[in-house]
């Protein structure tokens, strides 16, 4: 039998706005533990009843509930966040550069705090053995563990699902997650000292959204294959972008290009919480970094298999500290960018950021929940639209939530 259900989680539910990131689950002792739902979603279940302290720290931390506000910074955008340094660059180790997602600056970064003795370990998220498309939390103590988790997974992920286990544990750890992990584990901090206590750095990196793992089902059905079949799957990194690459155990390997994996199958499957996300963009990390695409001629970004290059903001003075701890050991290799060139290599996360105010109204209107999500620039971003995108999306906004209540 379901126990009485917390107000906050409700809302959350009620409203779509689960990211999935697990806070919830790992906060709760138990009463409450993560599960896939339909069409793929990892999501919160409650099976006992929480006392009043741990349903303020889920209302304090839940990225459905309130969104952790950016950190003050010397510059500041309304789309890219709170920034100290504006940079691209890559790992100067080749292997590393190869696995990552783009230039390896994440998985580079953790192998230099850990070797440097900056945190004792790191925790992240990594392919689940037993099924390949999807994630489960990790401990990596080395370079080699942490490049194994290298690769953006565009599947559910809650790698804040242990978190209160994580913390009593007393060592320190560096913490990588999305957006919406990193805005809980701030806002834990605001009612758990332990967090600030043992998490010297945390990294994320720009989120386009996280789809279901149906998406990755349709991969795989494109690619002619049954998903039980799948031993090893990687959704993109090998490479910049790289394949999205599926080995089966009959030594069957099949491949599709990151412009399609993306383009035709994952982006459609991608959740409500992601569309009002607004920091997609890490703004409240120690440093974010992204893929730092040149642009193609459509005035679109170009996905040609091309060296990894990465965009790297550091976001807080810790994160200032690390990247020229990183950049000085020769880990590292950047350059400076102008802020405003981030404009060309990310234009899908500029126009959410400036409609996310549209389909907020949107919500307000149908009397849908939303989440808390003061001091970040939704308002200085939505003066950035025009008046047809703004009315358009309030208004497809309004109907996909009156056509999901029929
Ligand atoms: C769902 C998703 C959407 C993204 N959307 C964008 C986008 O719109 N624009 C953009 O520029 N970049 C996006 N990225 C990030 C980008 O693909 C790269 O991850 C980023 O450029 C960092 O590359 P890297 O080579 O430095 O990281 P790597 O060295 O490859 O390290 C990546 C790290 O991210 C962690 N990670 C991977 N997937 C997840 C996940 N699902 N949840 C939590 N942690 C994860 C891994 O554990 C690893 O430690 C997205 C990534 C994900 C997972
Ligand atoms: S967003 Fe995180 S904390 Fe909030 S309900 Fe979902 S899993 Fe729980
Ligand atoms: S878009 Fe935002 S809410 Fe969605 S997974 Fe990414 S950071 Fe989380």
């Amino acid at each position: 039998m379901t126990a009485p259900s917390s107000p906050t989680l409700a809302r959350v539910l009620r409203g779509q706005l689960c990211s999935g990131c697990g806070l919830c689950a790992g906060t709760s002792d138990g009463a409450i533990a993560m599960e896939t739902i339909a069409p793929g979603y990892a999501r919160p279940r409650q099976n006992k009843p929480i006392d009043d302290p741990v349903e303020k720290r889920i209302t304090a931390s839940c990225p459905g509930a309130t969104v952790a506000p950016w950190q003050e910074a010397p510059h500041r955008h309304p789309y890219w966040g709170p920034w100290h340094a504006c940079l691209t660059g890559h790992a100067t180790d080749p292997a590393v550069r190869h696995a990552g997602s783009s230039g390896g600056a994440v998985s580079m970064l953790a192998i230099h705090a850990l070797q440097a003795g900056m945190a004792e370990r790191v925790l992240h998220i990594t392919a689940d053995p037993e099924k390949p498309t999807r994630n489960i939390v990790t401990w990596s103590r080395s370079a080699d563990e942490i490049l194994a988790g290298a690769g953006s997974r565009y599947a559910a992920s809650s790698p804040l699902e242990q978190i209160d286990q994580a913390l009593s544990q007393g060592t320190s750890f560096l913490f990588i997650g999305k957006p919406c992990d990193v805005s809980a584990l701030r806002q834990l901090a605001t009612v758990d000292p332990r967090v600030d206590a043992l998490v010297p750095i945390m990294l994320s990196f720009f989120c386009g959204g996280l789809p279901s793992h149906d998406g990755a089902d349709r991969i795989l059905h494109h690619m002619g294959l049954a998903p039980e079949s799948v031993t090893e799957f990687r959704y993109r990194g090998n490479g910049w972008p790289g394949l999205t690459t599926a080995h089966t155990r009959d030594g069957t390997t099949a491949t599709m290009s990151y412009a399609e994996s993306w383009g035709n199958h994952l982006s459609k499957e991608v959740q409500f919480r992601c569309k009002i996300c607004p920091d997609a963009v890490g703004g409240t990390a120690d440093i974010a970094c992204a893929d730092a695409w040149y642009g193609g001629e459509s005035g679109y970004p170009s996905f040609e298999e091309l060296d990894g290059r990465s965009l790297i903001l550091t976001r807080t003075r810790k994160g200032v500290e690390l990247l020229k701890s990183a950049v000085n050991a020769g880990r590292l290799a950047v350059e400076t960018l102008p802020i405003t060139e981030i404009d060309l290599m990310q234009p899908a996360q500029a126009r959410r950021k400036r409609l996310v105010s549209a389909r907020l109204v949107a919500c307000a209107i149908t009397l849908q929940p939303r989440p808390t999500m003061d001091g970040l620039d939704v308002a200085a971003a939505s003066r950035r639209a025009s008046t047809r995108e703004y009315l358009k999306n309030l208004l497809g906004t309004i109907r996909r939530i009156v056509m999901n209540r029929r």
